[in-house]
């Protein structure tokens, strides 16, 4: 995708400053009342109150959570993960995203730092291109809003002195980003930070920047309006979401997720935002194939598949990339047959996912994971194992 200088507007005109200006009572935090989604208390426990409880994972010392989620480990250095991300595209042709694992952050000296990692990791990203020439094969960049946040909002909240420091902060690392071509995405949390996350990104897409996208969670109700904001200067990870969410605001069955992935999917392309369909559900993925971009003839530059790196598919990914899997695959309808062939001569853009982060840090944050789904223990033994799925 091409990247361009951003055209930065006055932020009064942008919405979050709207918004605050509608607002005379509160001079620091607004609050907005999303569609249909309940207060914490209506909404029930959050992800992170189930992660504050004990449990089993808290006994388990760092380095056996490490050892269990080593598969997906990229390292500990933006270093580590760069010269992963070039050995991924020499051996496999896979590009990558690069994140630093790390969230909520507990003071601004936190926050700052993780600005000055992203920025030492942008810098090495754009100092080491690989040798390609379509820019959305390079890597890209991954953060979490908390990364930036000392407080974590309340649902609905998109505004506080402290999330308007986060804002400041996220944009700083876009701007930094844009001048140096590197494509970034601000990734979703847990469903009280949809609404700060969805304002800064349409914010700064408001902005001129068009180096961004986000993700949006099939699993989140309020997703189905969330995605008639999104045009073509837009780019979205679609997944079902990783968050225990509660009922009220979330469906809690994963095949009505994984129905609701591939429509959405449908719908953004039809809108001309660039879809990065990430599962590890082959069946999932092959819904999108045979139900949207085959037959709705969706060309392969506007689209690509994610995985997290260590999750066991490597014969699977290199047949979508070599466009062998379009070759083999099922007969279709002779209308397609130009479609077909175009998957099959190009093949499909393969994303993965390397998160790196200093040993204490990333044990943390993996025992956080291992506690809000606790099957990520099975899947982190079967990847040691090397059973390919
Ligand atoms: C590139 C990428 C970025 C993501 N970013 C976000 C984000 O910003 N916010 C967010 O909420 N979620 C994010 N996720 C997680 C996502 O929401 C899902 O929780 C995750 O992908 C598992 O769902 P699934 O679609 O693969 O289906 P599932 O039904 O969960 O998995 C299908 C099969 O894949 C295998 N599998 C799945 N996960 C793993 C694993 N960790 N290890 C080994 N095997 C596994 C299992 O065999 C499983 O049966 C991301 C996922 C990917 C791939």
């Amino acid at each position: 995708m091409a990247v361009k200088t951003p055209v930065k507007g006055p932020r009064s005109e942008n919405s979050r400053d709207l918004q605050k200006s509608k607002d005379p009572k509160s001079s620091t935090a607004f609050k907005v009342v999303p569609m249909g989604i309940p207060n914490q208390a209506e909404a029930g426990q959050s992800a992170s109150a189930q992660t504050a409880q004990k449990s089993i994972f808290d006994t388990i010392p760092i380095p056996l959570v490490l050892f269990l989620a080593s598969p997906y480990l990229a390292g500990q250095t933006a270093e580590d993960a760069l010269n992963l991300a070039q050995k991924l595209y020499k051996e496999n042709k896979f590009s990558s995203t690069l994140d630093i694992l790390g969230e909520d952050m507990s003071d601004d000296a936190d926050c700052d730092a993780s600005v000055e990692m992203y920025k030492h990791l942008i810098d090495a990203i754009s100092k080491n291109p690989l040798p390609v020439t379509e820019t959305r094969r390079q890597p890209t960049v991954s953060f979490k809003p908390s990364m930036f946040a000392t407080t974590t909002p309340t649902t609905g909240q998109v505004r506080s002195v402290e999330l308007d420091k986060a804002y400041d902060r996220i944009e700083s690392v876009v701007e930094y980003a844009s001048l140096r071509n590197v494509n970034v995405t601000l990734e979703a949390e847990d469903h009280r930070w949809a609404d700060f996350q969805l304002e800064t990104y349409h914010s700064l897409i408001a902005s001129g920047y068009r180096n961004i996208g986000t993700v949006l969670q099939a699993r989140l109700f309020r997703t189905e309006q969330d995605i008639k904001r999104f045009d073509d200067r837009m780019r979205t990870r679609l997944v079902i979401g990783i968050y225990n969410e509660p009922s009220a605001v979330a469906h809690t069955q994963k095949p009505i997720m994984k129905e609701l992935m591939v429509k959405y999917s449908r719908e953004l392309i039809a809108r001309g935002t660039y879809v990065e369909f990430a599962t590890h559900d082959t069946n999932c993925l092959q819904d999108f194939f045979q139900t949207v971009v085959i037959p709705d003839k969706v060309p392969t530059t506007a689209f690509e598949t994610q995985y997290l790196h260590g999750v066991p598919r490597k014969r699977f990914q290199k047949s979508l990339i070599s466009g062998e899997f379009f070759r083999r695959g099922p007969s279709y309808d002779a209308r397609y047959e130009k479609q077909m062939k175009e998957l099959a001569d190009k093949g499909v853009l393969v994303r993965m996912y390397l998160p790196y982060g200093e040993g204490k840090i990333a044990g943390a944050y993996c025992r956080r994971r291992l506690k809000e789904n606790p099957n990520m223990a099975i899947y982190g033994l079967k990847n040691l194992l090397h059973i390919d799925g």
